[in-house]
């Protein structure tokens, strides 16, 4: 509602307090979705809860030695919880997710899937759904591998699944879709059973189609009454898809993220042919730090609980992003976020055509965020509107600084935009 002189007395103030900041020769960093070093001692525990006689598994494994390909059984049961699996249906990996998810997708290239009719590299093309805004390594992944990615639109809950099964349904070179189904990142949405459902129902056109399903958040709460997950392994089994989904996820932000557990869960034809496959490759993966996260954990309580803990951390650092949103940016029109019950992030949409110059305005005054673009296939996002923010990592104090900046930024260029 300002008249034009008003506006151009308000950029001045703007700009003023950007040079007072960049004046202050800030180096802060909010673009990645680190545990911050409190939560990292949460599980210090961890580092020394094995003796030097406590090296064998329950059915008499020396986790020192080779072996073991799928996981040692107590790991196999007590992880199996997170995934919402069975201890049958998973497979222990290493320390990462983002690992098993790029050596399956790069096993379909060279090998293909079970029932693929050749190895997916020897397809004139190979093409993957990627609701977005998503997890900008899942790109990178693709990109990496000259697959290519169709952007679907993310709704509130989850991707928009008319687009969906048309595509897929019309389309045999789509051979998967990304899905980050609980705490969304970046959006923090939860898929409904609806979504759930469909996912699992819809017909494909590839015979080798899989979702791609990183549950990478699926213990981590911000509430106390956490929504739920429909969990599709079942899902998929009854809707006659059985082997569509691979499931993934990791200790990554439960305990240390250098030096996890990855897992993954899908139906027994897909364990059993990947299970093969793994066997070419290791001869088996790190089980002395399986049986060290099940002593630190003890049990499904105990993860639940450090969870609890990882909460108390991190919730005053969301709620103050949150905060210093709403009061510098609330009912102005020029942006809108998300407000996520559990994950790592906050997904900030500002006006069209800004979000890349902001980024670039807090980088010059000394804010590190997540590339503009970065969590749409390719880096480009249509509109150049989201920006991913990540509150865990730096102290409250930081915290605040870094927001305040964030918010003049987007005062600053929206301002610009409308005196263009
Ligand atoms: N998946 C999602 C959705 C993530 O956000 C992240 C990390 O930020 C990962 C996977 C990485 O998991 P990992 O540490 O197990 O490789």
């Amino acid at each position: 509602d300002m008249s034009n002189t008003a506006l151009q007395e308000y950029y001045a103030e703007l700009s003023k307090s950007y040079q007072d900041f960049q004046a202050q020769n800030l180096k802060l960093d909010m673009s990645r979705g680190k545990p911050c070093t409190e939560q990292l001692d949460l599980s210090a525990d961890l580092l020394d809860c094995l003796s030097k006689s406590d090296y064998k598994a329950s059915n008499g494994t020396d986790c020192r030695n080779y072996g073991g390909i799928d996981g040692i059984p107590e790991a196999k049961k007590l992880l199996s919880w997170i995934l919402d699996a069975k201890p049958e249906e998973i497979i222990i990996g290493g320390n990462s997710s983002l690992n098993l998810m790029h050596d399956l997708l790069s096993r379909a290239m060279l090998h293909g899937l079970p029932e693929s009719e050749m190895p997916w590299c020897k397809l004139p093309k190979v093409k993957f759904l990627c609701p977005s805004p998503g997890y900008d390594r899942h790109f990178a992944i693709c990109q990496h591998l000259g697959i290519e990615m169709i952007r679907v639109n993310y709704q509130d809950d989850g991707p928009d699944m008319d687009q969906v099964e048309s595509l897929v349904a019309a389309d045999s070179a789509i051979k998967g879709i990304w899905c980050v189904p609980k705490y969304s990142n970046p959006t923090g949405i939860i898929y409904s059973d609806a979504v759930v459902k469909r996912l699992a129902a819809m017909p494909t056109k590839a015979p080798d189609f899989r979702i791609f399903w990183d549950n990478a958040y699926s213990v981590h709460h911000l509430t106390d009454t956490p929504d739920t997950l429909l969990n599709i392994l079942p899902t998929c089994d009854a809707a006659g898809h059985p082997d569509r989904v691979f499931e993934f996820a990791s200790t990554s932000k439960i305990t240390f993220p250098g030096a996890g557990i990855a897992m993954l869960a899908s139906s027994p034809k897909n364990i059993n042919w990947l299970k093969k496959q793994l066997n070419i490759q290791t001869i088996g993966p790190d089980k002395l730090n399986q049986l060290r996260h099940v002593r630190f954990f003890k049990n499904e309580a105990g993860i639940k609980a450090l969870m609890k803990q990882h909460a108390a951390i991190i919730k005053p650092k969301f709620n103050l992003v949150l905060d210093i949103l709403e009061s510098e940016l609330g009912g102005k029109y020029i942006a809108s976020w998300s407000k996520p019950q559990g994950g790592y992030f906050i997904s900030l949409d500002t006006l069209p055509g800004c979000a890349k110059e902001i980024v670039a305005k807090a980088e010059a005054a000394g804010v590190l965020l997540t590339p503009a673009g970065a969590t749409y296939p390719y880096g480009r996002d249509p509109e150049d509107k989201n920006i991913r923010l990540s509150p865990t990592f730096p102290p409250l104090s930081e915290l605040r600084l870094a927001m305040e900046l964030v918010v003049l930024c987007v005062k600053l260029v929206s301002t610009e935009h409308e005196l263009a």
